[in-house]
């Protein structure tokens, strides 16, 4: 049985309304996050895909990451992509106490140009109300997903991977990616479809500013 919901369910849009799970549904946009990154060689071919559609995105990046791989962030900042905090080293947010948990994301917050918009993934989608209270006083808003694509799951296959997000998608749909070395050969499968198809059905892709 997997562990995870590809698509969220409602139920949890309306407990935590707090936390953003979708845009508007008036508008063709999608919204692309790719997460854990930034990773040589395949955060590089992302923003390489993305500059084909005109598709702009965002990147929740991991400060250990940033630290080892600086040229690549200012890289994702110079193709115009939001970039977004999820903390310093993929902390748990269950396994954490308040003042742990704040620590790890304000070093990772260190990392990241204060040009960019103040927005927070927790890793797992594991975050308390209190860690997430706090978060939001400190001026964050909390991004969570409408579709995880389970591009991280090595049970699935590539085409359930990209079925995962076509079956799924709606208007203001937010999906999340992974540009890492777990998810790269089938991001590299789906990536280039998903931006294909929507483009060809009059969606946009847009980043999050906010
Ligand atoms: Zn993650």
């Amino acid at each position: 049985m997997k562990s995870y919901f590809v698509k969220t369910p409602l139920l949890f849009k309306y407990l935590f309304l707090n936390w953003k799970w979708s845009f508007s549904k008036k508008e063709k946009v999608i919204y692309l996050t790719f997460d854990d990154g930034p990773t040589p060689v395949v955060t590089d071919w992302v923003l390489t895909e993305l500059e084909k559609h005109k598709a702009k995105a965002t990147f929740f990046c991991i400060g250990k990451n940033i630290f080892t791989h600086p040229e690549i962030l200012d890289k994702i900042i110079d193709h115009g992509h939001s970039i977004g905090n999820h903390t310093n080293n993929h902390f748990n947010g269950w396994k954490a106490d308040l003042h742990q948990y704040l620590d790890n994301v304000i070093e990772a917050n260190k990392l990241i140009p204060n040009s960019q918009p103040k927005l927070f993934r927790p890793p797992y989608g594991k975050l308390t109300l209190l860690q997430s209270t706090s978060l939001r006083k400190f001026g964050y808003k909390i991004i969570m997903w409408d579709i995880l694509s389970a591009d991280f799951d090595n049970k699935i296959s590539s085409q359930v991977c990209l079925e995962n997000v076509i079956k799924n998608v709606e208007n203001g749909s937010i999906i999340v990616f992974h540009d890492s070395i777990k998810a790269q050969e089938k991001l590299q499968y789906v990536l280039p479809k998903v931006l294909e198809y929507y483009s060809e059905l009059g969606f946009k892709f847009e980043k999050i500013i906010g």
